[in-house]
């Protein structure tokens, strides 16, 4: 239970939804800064506007899954009214508030160290981005059917990068009858790869395995698509790009080729954004938990 603790959550989408229903769940006392167009009728949680006085006692804050834009704003689907994380509202900040995010942007991560405070960026977790490649592979694969005229199955699919999106995205494509191939940079990935029943390759074999593909799913947060591999794709080829913006592909030269190319970020909030909001909630009020049973006692 989060009896006692007092949580923050400023802006956001349907995630944030999931957040405060868990959060109610689990006893916090919850205040919404951003939701003018959402009627709660949790107990336990309350609006507010966003003030250095209404977050001074907050515990932990919850930003959106990108905290703030370059320039401290935050965005809120709820809300028209401007939302802005700044130094003013920084300082008022008591010294042991936690603040988690999906990822964070320069200008939040300068604030909150300028500033002496504890920022926990959640994409960063293994937990958090193994179970946030399920809606992102279910995602990509919807993308993928609605921007070809041929089926997943049958289709020579590559993945490029083996991490905790990669590995998924590789394992769904085989489920739905892909014959997959995967671009690993380490042995190991390689074998465990080549054990999966994928085919694996290295970076410098990707313009060659580019000849035979019909799908290319990217995870590689650099440019790995470039012009070079680009040229080998056939036509009818299709592109999606996965990696944080702005991806790992040369989309200037693809569409100079006429190869149809997309960069697809946040699926896990479009597609399913009930289950990312789970997510989310969930590992929250674990690591809040925590912070209860390691000493820290609610005011
Ligand atoms: P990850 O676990 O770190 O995996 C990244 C993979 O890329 C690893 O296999 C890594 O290889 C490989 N890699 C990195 N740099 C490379 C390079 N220069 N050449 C070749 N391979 C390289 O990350 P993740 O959690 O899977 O996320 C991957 C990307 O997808 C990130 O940009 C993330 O923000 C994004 N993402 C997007 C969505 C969406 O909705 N579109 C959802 C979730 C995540 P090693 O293992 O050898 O380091």
């Amino acid at each position: 239970m989060l009896t006692g603790i007092r949580v923050t959550i400023i802006g956001g989408d349907a995630r944030q939804l999931e957040v405060i229903r868990r959060l109610s769940e689990l006893d916090a006392t919850v205040q919404m800064i951003g939701f003018d167009n959402w009627e709660c009728r949790l107990s336990g949680v309350r609006k507010a506007e966003l003030t250095p006085a209404a977050v001074a006692a907050s515990d932990a804050i919850l930003l959106p899954a990108v905290g703030t834009d370059d320039a401290g704003r935050i965005e809120s689907v709820f809300s028209a009214s401007s939302l802005v994380f700044t130094e003013e509202l920084a300082a008022s900040l008591s010294a042991d508030v936690q603040i988690f995010t999906g990822m964070a942007k320069p200008y939040l991560r300068d604030l909150c160290k300028r500033h002496s405070l504890a920022l926990t960026e959640l994409f960063d977790r293994d937990d958090v981005a193994i179970l946030n490649s399920i809606p992102t592979a279910e995602g990509a694969v919807m993308i993928a059917v609605q921007n070809t005229d041929f089926t997943i199955h049958g289709s020579r699919s590559l993945v490029l990068g083996f991490g905790r999106t990669g590995f998924t995205m590789a394992r769904v494509l085989q489920g739905l009858g892909a014959r997959v191939a995967v671009m690993v940079r380490k042995p190991e990935h390689f074998a465990r790869a080549s054990e999966m029943g994928f085919h694996a390759f290295y970076p410098d074999s990707l313009a060659e395995e580019a000849m035979s593909a019909d799908l290319v799913f990217n995870t590689v947060p650099s440019l790995v698509l470039t012009a070079k591999v680009i040229a080998k794709l056939p036509a009818h080829a299709f592109v999606l790009d996965l990696a944080s913006k702005p991806g790992g592909t040369d989309f200037r030269y693809a569409e100079k080729r006429g190869i149809k190319a997309m960069l697809a970020p946040g699926l896990p909030g479009i597609v399913a954004p009930k289950t990312a909001g789970k997510i989310i909630g969930e590992t929250l009020s674990q690591l809040l938990s925590q912070t209860l049973d390691n000493g820290r006692s609610p005011t």
